[in-house]
């Protein structure tokens, strides 16, 4: 009975269950002579090509290459939970807090945005199981203080924006979903999108070579430097000398030294069970198919596959000291079978369900929880980073506020104090990761007993947090 959570996990495979898929690209070739363009992308993943695609749209002159250390999609945008939410502030508790003057622009932006994802996705064909769905914030008995407070706030706050949101009590939230730990929820119907991840980071890849850009793989970049009024992107085995460079590198060590202070890379761990059967599904109702997530400062969000697995992740995420970022990390079997063990605890029902695959990867955390930008280099080179776990959908804002500054525009977006400000940096090692922890256990301490202890006040004073 104890170890059923432990049961459910001892075949499951440590893979990304979203690489399983007959329909994976063919890896391109790495880069060996030295090649000219007008942009050079480096980083293959959502932001990445979002730019390539953007910058082709806008100039369909523009010469550009992208180049990605290992495969394109190989790290958070092929692996991730496919929750593309439109919030470009990582929800709109941290917008008030944070960008108090702007939140009802950056929510309009933000739904543009995930407006212009759906649109994308259909004028490029990408075959990627888009479901609007929506998403519910769920409130739940899993910690003592179920946060239903706070999500009544949320509620309030978005319906004032004018958003279709609906307040669901224990019994309307029962009605979408059954577990015994429900006690509320908040619908937002409009806001949320799924999609298998992996087949819209391979979509977009074929978009932007179908665009004409140049794309290499395997081809790190080493290191950069000024060339002229441009760029040298210096690789293993070859250089591009560039124009500009638009830096989308995510968590992965800066080619910017400074960013260092900013960002912290963060292990997000998540698993999928086998198929559900016709009468485990009748038995959680789930018809809506809604993206859900509860909202502990460590939560977990939770989905249905296009073939009904149950995609289950979050909660457990780790700071590895000095910001270390290595392949071996993406396993950790304690998160899983913590997650494991949360999963039965939310759907007793489903006892007996075994997890077919189970991995990690790594997000770009920084102190404001979401994406910034800046540049470099005498303004040849921009980036932008830090969507700390919430980046599906606002990668693509990322990418066009990057292009935005590239290009010299000024729009809405580059004009808000969201795009014109940066978080405020972490301290150094050994500080970060002594702050780090005692962050973690502090808000797992919240979790448990509803209280914010000093060290978290003290953090909120001085505007610095942390999340996933
Ligand atoms: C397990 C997990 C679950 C998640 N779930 C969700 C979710 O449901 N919804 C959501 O909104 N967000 C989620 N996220 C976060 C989301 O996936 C990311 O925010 C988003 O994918 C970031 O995209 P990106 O292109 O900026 O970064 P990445 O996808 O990390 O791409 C960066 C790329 O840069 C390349 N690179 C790095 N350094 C170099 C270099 N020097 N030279 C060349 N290439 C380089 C890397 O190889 C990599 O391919 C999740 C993340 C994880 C790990």
């Amino acid at each position: 009975m104890e170890e059923r959570h432990l049961d459910a996990i001892a075949d499951a495979d440590t893979y990304p269950y979203w690489y399983e898929d007959v329909d994976e690209p063919d890896s391109n070739p790495t880069l060996v002579r030295t090649e000219s363009c007008d942009l050079c992308i480096v980083g293959g993943g959502y932001t990445g090509l979002w730019t390539a695609i953007l910058a082709k749209e806008r100039d369909p002159s523009r010469d550009v290459i992208l180049i990605d250390a290992h495969e394109v999609g190989s790290a958070a945008s092929g692996r991730n939970g496919g929750f593309v939410d439109s919030s470009l502030t990582h929800g709109i508790a941290n917008a008030q807090t944070r960008f108090p003057d702007e939140v009802g622009v950056l929510e309009e932006l933000g739904l543009k945005n995930l407006n212009e994802i759906e649109a994308a996705v259909k004028k490029y064909n990408i075959d990627c199981d888009w479901e609007r769905t929506g998403t519910i914030d769920v409130a739940s008995t899993f910690h003592p203080s179920s946060y239903v407070d706070e999500l009544r706030d949320d509620y309030a706050h978005l319906r004032k924006l004018g958003q279709r949101v609906e307040w669901l009590d224990r019994e309307a939230m029962q009605a979408q979903v059954h577990s015994p730990t429900y006690v509320g929820g908040l619908w937002r119907h409009d806001t949320g999108a799924l999609i298998d991840p992996a087949r819209l980071v391979w979509g977009l890849k074929a978009a932007a070579e179908s665009l004409g850009v140049r794309i290499y793989e395997d081809c790190k970049a080493t290191s950069i430097e000024r060339d002229g009024v441009g760029v040298m992107v210096n690789t293993p085995l070859g250089r591009v000398r560039a124009g500009k460079v638009a830096l989308a590198t995510n968590a992965f060590k800066p080619l910017l030294k400074r960013l260092n202070n900013y960002i912290v890379p963060v292990y997000d761990y998540c698993m999928v069970t086998e198929p559900l059967t016709p009468s485990q599904l009748e038995s959680i109702g789930w018809k809506g198919r809604q993206g859900l997530s509860d909202i502990p400062n460590q939560f977990h969000y939770y989905r249905l596959t296009e073939d009904n697995r149950i995609l289950w992740g979050g909660y457990d995420t780790m700071y590895y000291f000095n910001n270390r970022v290595r392949q071996e990390l993406e396993s950790r079997p304690e998160s899983w079978a913590k997650l494991s063990k949360h999963f039965f605890e939310t759907f007793p029902q489903l006892e007996g369900v075994r997890f077919s695959h189970m991995w990690g990867g790594v997000i770009d955390t920084c102190s404001r929880f979401c994406v910034f930008w800046g540049r470099g280099m005498g303004g040849r080179v921009t980036y932008a980073l830090g969507y700390t776990g919430l980046g599906v959908a606002s990668s693509r804002f990322g990418a066009e506020v990057m292009l935005d500054l590239i290009d010299g525009r000024r729009t809405r977006a580059t004009a808000t104090d969201f795009v014109q400000s940066k978080p405020l940096p972490f301290p150094p090692e050994p500080f970060r990761f002594v702050g780090i922890q005692a962050t973690r256990w502090s808000l797992d301490m919240e979790d448990r007993t509803g209280k914010r202890n000093g060290w978290l006040r003290t953090l909120d004073r001085l505007g610095l947090g942390w999340d996933s």
